[in-house]
């Protein structure tokens, strides 16, 4: 089994329950347990214009490996009505894989840890209630330093 963290946002169609329905169906995966979830918060978009999001992550033990779960994720996503029109549109649901163990996958369809969550507080922050204070990302930057190098700005814990 990984231990695979996993990065949800709504803002649309009742985020908060778009995101509970999808732990319940990451719950329902095969070879996978729930083994936590953060707080939900709220954040602005990142593009203007958009409703606010609801973002939460979640703490996975899996025995699919990361193709297999990214195939499983993109389906529940399709199943509660993700329409990709635009390039970071508004969004029922989005799912990430930040991190699958410590594994760095560098394929055209999955890069992991994902790009972007070290600069993004909507992912720290909810991450950090969820492993302990010394966890490290793969390139050994403690969490705690990238906490205090992205401050909780336009973030509202739920
Ligand atoms: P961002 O990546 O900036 O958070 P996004 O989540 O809105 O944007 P999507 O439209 O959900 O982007 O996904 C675009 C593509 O990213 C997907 O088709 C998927 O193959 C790819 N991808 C690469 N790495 C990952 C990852 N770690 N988790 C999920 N998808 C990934
Ligand atoms: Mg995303
Ligand atoms: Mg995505």
């Amino acid at each position: 089994m990984a231990r695979v963290y996993i990065g949800l946002g709504s803002n649309l169609a009742n985020p908060r329950e778009q995101l509970q329905s999808a732990v319940q169906a990451m719950a329902q995966l095969p070879e996978t347990e729930v083994a936590g979830v953060s707080s939900f918060y709220a954040s602005d978009s990142l593009s203007p214009g958009q409703p606010r999001y609801t973002n939460a992550v979640a703490a996975l033990d899996t025995g699919l490996a990361p193709i297999a779960l990214l195939d499983a994720l993109q389906a529940i996503e399709a199943s509660q009505g993700r329409e990709r029109k635009e390039r970071w549109g508004p969004r029922t649901l989005d799912l990430d894989i930040l991190l699958y163990a410590d594994q760095v996958i560098d394929e055209p369809r999955l890069k992991v840890p994902h790009y972007h969550m070290h600069a993004r507080p909507f992912v720290l922050y909810p991450l950090a209630e969820l492993v302990p204070e010394s966890f490290q990302l793969a390139d050994q930057r403690p969490l705690s330093q990238l906490l205090a190098d992205c401050p909780f700005v336009g973030l509202e814990r739920l």
